[in-house]
């Protein structure tokens, strides 16, 4: 049926060895040096096709192509090395592919003549093992999505293949909203089917080329790759906060969890694994602050400029020390009266050699470093005490408005800050208006929720600061206890000229009435706009047009021209 070599008088010694090797289960081949088949055992045989004829035949007709390289690189390291050399293939059999380990070694015929001695073990059980092994390894046990390890593989193979191809990709992180308060309130099992099911719906968005990995708790990352401009991972990215907005039905609860998400693009976002993840993250975390259930794409010029000036920054806790930080305070007038009723607290930097700094440049550093602590805490204080000053001059009441970061109203200590702050000054609750933006109160809820009841029963009121542009839902001005909206300088700009923003302001005019706050419009420069506003309900003014920042000796002389106005009425 098929012929060996055993009949050859030259092969006993090596035929005794093939007899010892069979008998240990392990398949044996005789081969020449170009790897065609002189002899196979039985084992062999049956193990490739049971009554096959093989000799004459290169073993790799019968090797999975995809191995056939492995086969001729231990043939050629056999060959070099002297050594026995070993690898692991695939069988091509009439059934499955069956893993067999191969050991090949070179040895010299009776002849004098080099050959090769390939010893094959059949491995299919353990290779199997093994697998399931990297599978783990490799990938989520809750959701089998890959994780960590295999994600920092595929955005690697990712940046390879852009540098070759020139076609960039997007790294995409994503965050469940609420996750936590459904795995505190309802228990973890419910958590992990949520989890299982947010995990299938977003892997359907997504096409065969994409990843999806688990990387944390509730957060994921999606590698897509050809995604580059923003339209494209707006239109992929919106696929998937739809999804994840739809109810979840989970063990008899009907769930809501939403996503945000951020998006980094290689090259222009980062060139490195590390960079990407770092900034898809960032990007991730600035549309949870300006309303969750949004996709932000990184920017560099947006996103670190303020933070990147280091000798700045160095010139800033020297400022502290040195007292170089003041307060100017902006006029808010009642619209029909235009009565002074209180001021804004606006921090400047006077820096030797630079002048005045703005806010705008050293308060977002001062919010990356930390400083604002300590420089809202000045901030807090000094406004209150200052505006306890200015009431003694105006002989009646005035409250001060004072701008809050989110990473001071993170700060546990914030309260006793301004339980300070009141007692310090004497100043009252209700004269006190903290201005907050939207992102804050959107960025963890319950925190706030927590604060601004504390904020409220010491009769502190709250402002929503540049109220309009921060896209938010309005569904947290029902839930959070605040006083007053302040319009910002955006929709005042072209009043009344421009049809929409005149829309628009009379649409929070009137919600601010129903919801019984007050309204301060931002950043009023001429006439129009005042009488606009006036006209239509807005209670309070704040612009050029009323009175500028100013630092508190003017506004001393400002208050002192009024008293002494009103104290003479003719004088008027
Ligand atoms: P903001 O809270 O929206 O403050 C209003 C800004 O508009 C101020 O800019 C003010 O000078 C300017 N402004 C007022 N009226 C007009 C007007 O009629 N036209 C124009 N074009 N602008 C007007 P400023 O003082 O440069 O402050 C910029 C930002 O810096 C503030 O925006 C606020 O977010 C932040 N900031 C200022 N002081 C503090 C502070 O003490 N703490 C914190 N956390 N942030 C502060
Ligand atoms: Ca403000
Ligand atoms: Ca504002």
């Amino acid at each position: 049926m098929f012929s060996t070599r055993r009949d050859r008088p030259e092969a006993t010694v090596t035929a005794q060895l093939d007899s010892l090797m069979e008998a240990a289960g392990d398949a044996v081949f005789r081969l020449d040096m170009q790897g065609t088949i002189l002899y196979a055992s039985k084992r062999a045989i049956d193990l490739i096709c049971p009554g096959a004829e093989l000799v004459a035949k290169p073993l790799s007709t019968f090797i999975l192509a995809a191995d056939r390289p492995a086969i001729d690189a231990i043939i050629a390291q056999a060959t070099d090395s002297s050594q026995p050399s070993k690898t692991n293939v695939r069988i091509q059999t009439p059934g499955a592919a069956l893993w067999i380990e191969l050991q090949v070694t070179v040895y010299k015929s009776e002849h004098g003549q080099s050959e090769l001695l390939a010893v094959g073990r059949d491995i299919s059980g353990q290779q199997a093992t093994e697998e399931r092994l990297r599978h783990m390894a490799t990938h989520d046990a809750l959701t089998a999505l890959p994780n960590r390890s295999l994600l920092s593989d595929r955005i690697r193979m990712a940046i390879a293949q852009s540098r070759r191809t020139g076609r960039g990709f997007a790294v995409v992180a994503l965050d469940l909203d609420g996750f936590k308060k459904v795995n505190d309130a309802l228990g973890h099992p419910v958590g992990d089917a949520l989890l299982r099911v947010a995990a299938m719906r977003l892997s359907e968005t997504l096409r065969d080329v994409d990843t999806l990995a688990r990387v944390g708790g509730d957060e994921f990352v999606a590698v897509l790759p050809g995604a580059v401009s923003e339209a494209e991972i707006q239109i992929i990215a919106r696929r998937m906060i739809s999804t994840m907005q739809l109810p979840f039905d989970i063990q008899g609860h009907t769930l809501y969890v939403g996503t945000s998400i951020g998006a980094a693009v290689f090259p222009e976002h980062g060139d490195s694994e590390v960079k990407l993840l770092a900034h898809a993250d960032t990007a991730m975390y600035r549309a949870k602050e300006t309303g969750k259930a949004r996709c932000v794409v990184y920017d560099h010029e947006k996103f670190t400029q303020p933070e990147h000036d280091v000798s700045m920054e160095a010139a800033m806790f020297q400022a502290v020390r040195d007292g170089e930080f003041l307060l100017h305070y902006q006029p808010i007038v009642d619209a029909r009266s235009r009565q002074i009723m209180g001021f804004e607290a606006l921090m400047r930097w006077s820096r030797p050699g630079e002048g005045m700094v703005s806010p705008a440049q050293f308060i977002p550093m001062a919010e990356s470093n930390g400083l604002i602590n300590l420089l809202g805490a000045w901030a807090l204080k000094a406004a209150c005490v200052q505006i306890r000053r200015f009431e003694e001059v105006a002989g009646r009441p005035l409250y001060v408005s004072v701008n809050v970061s989110p990473r001071q109203f993170r700060n546990d200590q914030f309260l006793d800050i301004m339980d300070e702050a009141m007692k310090l000054s004497g100043l009252k609750g209700e004269q006190l208006l903290l201005e907050i933006t939207e992102g804050i109160l959107m960025s963890d809820p319950e925190h706030a929720e927590a604060l601004l009841t504390a904020m409220t029963s010491r009769n502190v009121r709250i402002a929503i600061d540049d109220f309009g542009t921060g896209y938010s839902s309005l569904a947290y001005l029902k839930r959070f206890p605040i006083a007053t909206l302040k319009i910002d300088r955006a929709f005042i700009k072209d009043l009344p000229g421009s049809v929409k923003d005149v829309a628009i302001c009379n649409v929070v005019l009137s919600l601010a009435s129903h919801l019984n706050l007050s309204t301060v419009a931002e950043g009023v420069e001429n006439k129009e706009q005042l009488d606009f506003l006036a006209a239509h309900g807005c209670g309070l003014i704040q612009g050029y047009h009323t009175g500028r920042p100013l630092l508190p000796e003017d506004i001393v002389t400002l208050l002192k021209a009024e008293r002494s106005m009103t104290a003479s009425p003719a004088a008027a």
